[in-house]
């Protein structure tokens, strides 16, 4: 019995789950830049509309009456052609019925899989900078978080580092490949390191893939589920809503083997039981055209080349993006107190001075380290790329 004494009006006292969480750092500088009327390359979403057959499929299964609760597991010929889709790519069979589920966004994804691996006391690795709702979600299941640093300036995973944060309370290991905010992708190499240290433990894996129709020749998206070692202990997760220029559709889905789908269910049905289904019905049909997806590294290739090429323009160093639709520069060498400034201190005045949103990459530590770079992102109109560039070219 909670025996504060209370008032009418006041609520009782909340002591917080999240502590040291505020509102995400996307919401924060899209109503920022709203606010003053900034060109907005900072959240990661597209400002342009998906395909209108996409959008007619959707329009059509309403019509049709879809319009009932789907399967809780998602629509079957979605969850069928995501199972083809992976084995073409990636060679690896999923059981649409047993292993795959749609999910509301790759973030519901996360959220469950956690929620159903991570107990208390569990230790989880992350790489940062890792994407903001990993760490929130590991302590909401009484986890502890346990951040490993990419390397600095190259975003490229140190095995040495990695193998020794690895305890027996080691429970999972979230990776993302290709990596927001960085823009690098995993290297054969790389997955296969990873496949040797993770062989002889018990450790689970995240792998949110989110991306992985966003990488750019000569480098090729190199998926978990391809390594027989990985997929076995993995939940495989991407997301309509990148892939389809839909963010803010929520739909996403993960695969893992038949043992890891079982328990994930146990979750997400308590969680949203079910994801809303003319969407899941109008995907399906646009999906039977694999082009709809194969072509999207040539689309957001022009765009990263033509938001690279303007970059030339400016004093940010400009660094690799090898896939994901973000670009990440360096301050460090711009003129006089600019270069001085924290990212966020940083992203601020771009926004109230120059008019253009960025992201600070200290977002993405859970210990703020800032090293002087941000992000930008280039899922924009050209004439939107453009007018930030003019932007930019000023400082
Ligand atoms: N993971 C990463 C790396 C992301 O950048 C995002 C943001 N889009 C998500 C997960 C969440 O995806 P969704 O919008 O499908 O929930
Ligand atoms: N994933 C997007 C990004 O990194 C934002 C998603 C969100 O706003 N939560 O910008």
């Amino acid at each position: 019995m909670n025996t504060v004494p209370q008032t009418l009006e006041s609520s009782p006292a909340l002591e917080s789950k999240l502590p040291k969480v505020g509102t995400t750092i996307f919401t924060v500088m899209s109503a920022l830049a709203q606010e003053h009327k900034a060109v907005n390359l900072g959240q990661g979403f597209p400002d342009f509309n998906a395909d209108p057959q996409l959008i007619d499929h959707v329009s059509q299964a309403m019509k049709e009456g879809l319009n009932q609760y789907p399967s809780m597991l998602g629509v079957l010929e979605l969850r069928q052609i995501i199972a083809d889709k992976i084995k073409h790519l990636y060679g690896k069979s999923y059981d649409p019925v047993q292993e795959i589920t749609v999910t509301a966004g790759a973030t519901q994804a996360i959220l469950s899989a956690i929620l159903c691996l991570v107990r208390a006391q569990d230790e989880v690795i992350v790489l940062e900078p890792c994407y903001d709702s990993y760490v929130p979600n590991i302590e909401l299941a009484g986890g502890v978080a346990i951040p490993v640093a990419l390397d600095p300036g190259t975003f490229r995973i140190n095995f040495d580092r990695l193998s020794r944060a690895i305890t027996p309370k080691t429970r999972a290991i979230v990776v993302n490949s290709p990596h927001n905010p960085s823009g690098t992708t995993w290297s054969e190499e790389d997955l296969q390191k990873l496949s040797d240290l993770l062989e002889p433990t018990g450790i689970f894996l995240i792998s949110d893939e989110v991306y992985e129709h966003m990488v750019y020749a000569p480098k090729v998206h190199l998926s978990v589920s391809s390594y027989p070692q990985l997929a076995k202990r993995a939940f495989v997760i991407s997301s309509f809503g990148k892939t389809f220029h839909v963010t803010g559709w929520k739909i996403a889905y993960t695969a893992a083997p038949k043992a890891l789908t079982h328990e994930f269910r146990k979750v997400h049905q308590f969680n949203v039981f079910t994801v809303n289904t003319p969407m899941q019905h109008g995907l399906a049909r646009f999906m039977g055209d694999a082009q709809t997806y194969l072509g999207l590294p040539e689309f957001y290739r022009a765009k990263r080349d033509l938001f690279r090429a303007g970059l030339e323009r400016t004093r940010f160093e400009i660094l690799p993006c090898e896939g994901t639709y973000f670009q990440c520069v360096s301050i460090k060498g711009l003129k006089g107190e600019l270069a001085q400034m924290t990212e966020s201190a940083f992203c601020e005045w771009l926004i109230k001075e120059i008019g253009v949103a960025a992201i600070p990459l200290s977002a993405f530590y859970m210990n703020g380290f800032d090293q002087g770079i941000v992000r930008f992102c280039f899922a924009k109109k050209e004439e939107t790329l453009n007018l930030a560039i003019d932007r930019l070219s000023q400082i």
